[in-house]
């Protein structure tokens, strides 16, 4: 299975030709789609994927229609009332996409003539046409032997060739395969093929490889390792820092202060801290020169959106007339204390055994 040699002209071929014999007998019936053999419309097509963009299949299906009814070309949508369209668009989300469709549609009519240019590198001067929309229009409306990549054929591609870079970075390496497999014949039903393809049967989870009309050149699946692609991008691990929290008492009354205005937290009602730095400051920046102990639990773990708090914990006894909030053991539930110092508070009552 897994000697054909990918670069074999002859193996592209007859992968392109099974994905294409599985489409025309196994295709999902859209409503903007052309009936086999017809002509597509360009102006069907790019409706579609303007609609299409980052909503899904199910949510634009029953809009279509009705939209399409009313504004049937772009001479008629280039003349639309904008209220009237962003009312008809209510509820497909997104509203930069209408009023880019407006825009398109008006770039149509008033420098095309009405008529939608018909090369992808065209097609991505009008407003709201990306690289995607440019290269689906570009095929399937006007027969280019264009590479179109979306989701679905993301997932597809990236399993037949078993491509272990992770995403965004495998687009380039997808995009090329896709390039190297469209077949200058039909290549916009060999796109809409892929797509029908991830869509129905190389699902993201449990792909029904059993069905596949492509499955005996699928390195992924020769592997058994189908849900590991597409990679998901690796997250990167928020850097770690280090600080010290000071529960300063005085007859069941803690030291609380304000922290500075701007800055993380800032504002707001806190225990003292020190610096927050890449080791453990030990005891700098105590809030007095008591007699501090650092405590020997492991301290408290939060993490903040950029990096990953540990606070170590110390106490001492402190005199109530130093300047700050001196705040009830008890009532520290009410004292608003963000996360971070709220668990902090309760590991100090928790290790201090405080009575509250
Ligand atoms: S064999 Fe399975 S994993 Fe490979 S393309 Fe087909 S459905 Fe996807």
């Amino acid at each position: 299975m897994l000697s054909h040699s990918w670069h074999s002209p002859a193996v592209r071929v007859t992968l392109s030709a099974a994905l294409l014999a599985w489409y025309d007998r196994h295709r999902r019936r859209l409503p903007w789609r052309a009936e086999r053999g017809a002509a597509a419309d360009p102006y069907t097509v790019w409706l579609s994927e303007v609609m299409l963009q980052q909503t899904t299949v199910a949510a634009v299906g029953p809009r279509f229609e009705s939209f399409r009814a009313r504004w049937p070309s772009f001479a008629a949508l280039a003349v639309a009332d904008d209220a009237a369209v962003m009312s008809a668009w209510a509820g497909l989300g997104y509203y930069a996409r209408a009023r880019n469709m407006l825009a398109c549609a008006r770039a149509v009519a008033a420098e095309h003539g009405g008529v939608l240019p018909d090369t992808e590198s065209a097609l991505r001067q009008l407003p709201g046409v990306g690289d995607y929309t440019a290269a689906a229009i570009a095929a399937i409306a006007f027969g280019r032997r264009a590479a179109v990549v979306d989701g679905n054929v993301e997932r597809v591609v990236s399993r037949l060739f078993a491509i272990g870079e992770p995403l965004p970075g495998a687009r380039t390496a997808i995009k090329a395969r896709v390039a190297e497999l469209t077949p200058a014949e039909r290549p916009g039903d060999y796109a809409q093929a892929t797509m029908d393809l991830g869509a129905m049967i190389c699902t993201p989870r449990r792909p029904a490889c059993a069905l596949c009309p492509v499955a005996e050149w699928c390195v992924a699946r020769a592997t058994g390792e189908q849900e590991r692609y597409p990679v998901k991008p690796t997250k990167r691990e928020r850097p770690r820092r280090y600080g010290t929290a000071y529960w300063l008492e005085d007859e069941s009354r803690v030291l609380l202060v304000r922290r500075p205005a701007t800055g993380l937290l800032g504002g707001m009602r806190a225990l003292p801290t020190g610096p927050w730095e890449d080791a453990p400051p030990g005891l700098v920046g105590a809030p007095s020169d008591a007699d501090w102990e650092l405590l020997a639990r492991r301290g408290v773990e939060h993490g903040f959106t950029h990096f990953h708090l540990t606070l170590a914990l110390a106490q001492a006894t402190g005199t109530s007339d130093m300047a700050g909030e001196w705040w009830p053991v008890g009532e520290l539930g009410s004292a608003g204390l963000p996360t971070v110092f709220r668990r902090a508070a309760e590991a100090f009552v928790e290790e201090l055994g405080v009575v509250e």
